[in-house]
């Protein structure tokens, strides 16, 4: 089978801002200036708007105290006492709103608003994987794995954020970091449920090196903005799918 692959290439994007600036709701020493609690203005949408939230992942991996984590239902849940209101999960939030002229400026440079459906596209190809397992194992044509496998094989990066089945429960969906090409074949297929990918990028603020992501497009959106709030770390993920 073949797949119409549209290559969106990364780029690191234009990053503005400091990881970990002084929040208006802190005090001098860092401490929060009011009991957190759900409304909190900071905090990122599931708390204040669940129907809003896209469960991404981004408000969990963000957080640099591991205040939020993710339940059963996919939905993050908020430690009040760990947090210390410096306001990186609602600034990563893609829930919401879409601004899709200031994403436009941030990745192309250019404020352009797309009339159709495609966003930008800079050139469209079609094509399948030509590892056999990569392309029978494959969503469609197994084009995704055979593109990390390249980037993992040449040392452009060392992980890549991808999803699984879960081993002891295999109806649940996961996301993990694949090292290697027996990791990358259990990646493959499209998992039609939830998976809070973003969830990941607190392995990679703890590992060495740099790692490739194949997300969905609400996951794009939450990484677009952690290149905007927490450079440093964006650019551990310097090529997304
Ligand atoms: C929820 C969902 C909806 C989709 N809807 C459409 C559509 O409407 N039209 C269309 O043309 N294509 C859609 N796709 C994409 C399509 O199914 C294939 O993923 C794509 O064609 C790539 O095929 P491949 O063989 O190259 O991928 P593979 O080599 O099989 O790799 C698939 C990659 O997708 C990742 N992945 C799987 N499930 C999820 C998930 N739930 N969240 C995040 N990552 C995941 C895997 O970890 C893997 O890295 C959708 C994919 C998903 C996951
Ligand atoms: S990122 Fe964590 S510590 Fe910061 S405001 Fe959100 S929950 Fe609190
Ligand atoms: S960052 Fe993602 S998971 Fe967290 S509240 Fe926003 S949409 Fe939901």
């Amino acid at each position: 089978m073949r797949v119409l692959f549209i290559a969106c290439l990364n780029g690191i994007g234009r990053v503005a801002g400091t990881h970990m600036k002084q929040s208006p709701y802190q005090d001098a020493e860092g401490k929060p200036l009011q009991p957190v609690t759900k409304d909190s203005p900071f905090l990122s949408i599931a708390f204040s708007a669940k129907e809003l939230c896209t469960r991404c992942g981004s408000c969990s991996g963000v957080c640099p105290t591991g205040a939020i984590t993710v339940g059963e239902d996919k939905y993050p849940v908020l430690d009040p006492h760990k947090c210390i209101a410096c306001g990186l999960c609602g600034d990563v939030c893609p829930g919401g709103e879409v601004k899709y002229g200031d994403l436009a400026e941030q990745v192309f440079g250019e404020r352009f608003i797309d009339k159709g459906f495609d966003g930008k596209v800079e050139k469209t190809y079609v094509g399948y994987a030509t590892d056999e397992r990569f392309r029978k194992g494959g969503a469609g044509g197994g084009m995704v794995t055979a593109l990390l496998h390249h980037l993992l094989k040449i040392g452009q990066v060392q992980g890549c954020l991808v999803t699984r089945m879960n081993k002891e429960r295999p109806w649940k969906a996961e996301p993990f970091i694949a090292t290697n090409y027996e990791e990358l074949c259990e990646s493959q297929g499209s998992r039609y449920s939830i998976v809070p990918m973003n969830t990941l990028w607190a392995d990679v603020r703890e590992r060495e090196g740099k790692f490739a992501a194949a997300i969905l497009p609400c996951q794009t959106h939450g990484f677009r903005k952690l290149q905007t709030h927490d450079p440093e770390l964006a650019t551990k993920i310097p090529i997304v799918i």
